[in-house]
């Protein structure tokens, strides 16, 4: 591959669509080797649609139990002079897949935070016939957040709550390992987080389906939530994200009570760590991830998201023998591999080691920074 594709904070100088294609293919061709999903669920709204979890769980609704999936997310169509976003062809590819065998599809490109989408939505669901959601994911990464009702904007940062942090940080894309010291967020900084990557979009999304008469009976919605080791402690669950994961766990008590008359269930899924065009520009994150990868691939534990998602819907929700599995706190634990303590204690042996000089060698830096470029169709790691 040529040495002029760069990734910077997680964005990419290029894009292959054609890789992108074969990348979204490979996870349908995955998901259709296993058991199809009987009882499954027939009519699903994805919100995040376009990548990482949000795509794999579209992948598994369609393609493991046949349902109609709308999607929705935000990507930027090609111009004449440029490409799209990555999940613009991941959605064509999704839609096209979906097309030849026949199973009915529908994606939005928009601003999921925006009460005209969602009136889109129940306008367009009307319009093609697709029956009362019965699974709905919520699987938004975002960076801000425009408040419907106020017009106010929020952005969310990735910050160290109460105290300052000094760590190392690896840039997935070239393998350099240096220390960062981030501030602490401030209280407006850790508010605007919450109102971006919490649950109250959540619970607008559910109650405006449930007063449009879009909720099946039996209902299911999935947020996603990560809680990680000590290792990412600080940066993650007792920083401004954690406080949003918080507040998004909160959120599912909220809606449970709001879809209990429809014997709806409103669920938190925490899943692995994995690269995904979120993930990678959490600092300090990276270089967990390239070690946990490591271990998780040595002892044949290794998920990607399409995995993730396919255990999701055949071993929690659907299968014949699923079994929620729920936490002390009403969580299903998609993490549970990730967290096994043997993971953990070589997960920690190999970061109490690494090194900016061994770093590559030593973690599955190279394995990590290959899906990254996978991220937008280019599937070899490049050599600096
Ligand atoms: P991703 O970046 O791969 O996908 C994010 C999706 O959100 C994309 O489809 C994007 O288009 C969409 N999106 C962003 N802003 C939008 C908007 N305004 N309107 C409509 N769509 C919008 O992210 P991901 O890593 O798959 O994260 C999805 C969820 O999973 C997040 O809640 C994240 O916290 C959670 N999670 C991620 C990890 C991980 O390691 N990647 C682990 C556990 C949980």
């Amino acid at each position: 591959m040529s040495k002029s594709v760069r990734i910077v904070g997680g964005v990419c100088n290029s894009i292959n669509p054609a890789g992108l294609f074969n990348n979204v293919r490979g996870w349908i061709d995955a998901e259709k080797q296993l058991p199809r999903i009987n009882n499954g669920p027939r009519s699903a709204l994805i919100l995040g649609c376009s990548g990482g979890y949000g795509l794999a769980a579209r992948i598994s609704a369609a393609f493991g139990a046949g349902a109609r999936t709308f999607g929705i997310s935000f990507e930027r169509p090609p111009t004449v002079r440029k490409k799209a976003t990555p999940g613009w062809y991941n959605n064509q590819a999704f839609e096209m897949a979906a097309a030849r065998e026949g199973i009915f599809s529908e994606t939005l490109v928009a601003d999921a935070f925006s009460d005209e989408t969602r009136a889109t939505v129940v306008e367009r669901v009307r319009r093609n016939g697709m029956a009362a959601f019965d699974l709905i994911v919520y699987s938004l990464a975002s960076p801000m957040r425009i408040d419907p009702k106020t017009g106010e904007t929020y952005r969310s940062v990735i910050k160290p709550v109460g105290k300052s942090l000094c760590g190392s940080t690896l840039d997935v894309a070239t393998g350099k390992m240096s220390e960062i010291t981030l501030d602490p967020a401030t209280e407006e900084e850790i508010s605007a987080t919450v109102k971006v990557m919490g649950g109250e979009d959540w619970k607008l999304w559910i109650e405006w389906l449930k007063e449009n008469g879009l909720l099946a009976n039996d209902v299911k919605t999935i947020a996603l939530s990560y809680i990680g080791p000590d290792a990412t402690h600080e940066i993650y669950r007792a920083g401004t994200l954690g406080k949003a994961k918080e507040h998004l766990e909160q959120t599912a008590f909220d809606i449970n009570a709001m879809i209990a008359d429809i014997r709806g269930k409103a669920y938190v899924s925490v899943n692995r760590a994995l690269v995904t065009r979120a993930s990678v520009v959490i600092p300090v994150m990276s270089v967990y991830l390239c070690a946990l990868n490591k271990v998780l691939k040595q002892k044949g534990l290794n998920e990607n998201c399409q995995q993730q998602m396919a255990r999701l819907l055949r071993d929690r929700l659907y299968g014949v023998n699923a079994q929620l599995d729920l936490d002390e706190r009403g969580r299903i634990r998609l993490d549970d591999w990730e967290m096994r303590p043997d993971v953990q204690q070589a997960a920690d042996e190999l970061l109490a080691r690494v090194t900016p000089e061994n770093v590559r060698e030593l973690t599955d830096w190279a394995g990590c920074s290959a899906e990254l470029f996978g991220l937008f169709g280019f599937n070899e790691p490049v050599l600096f």
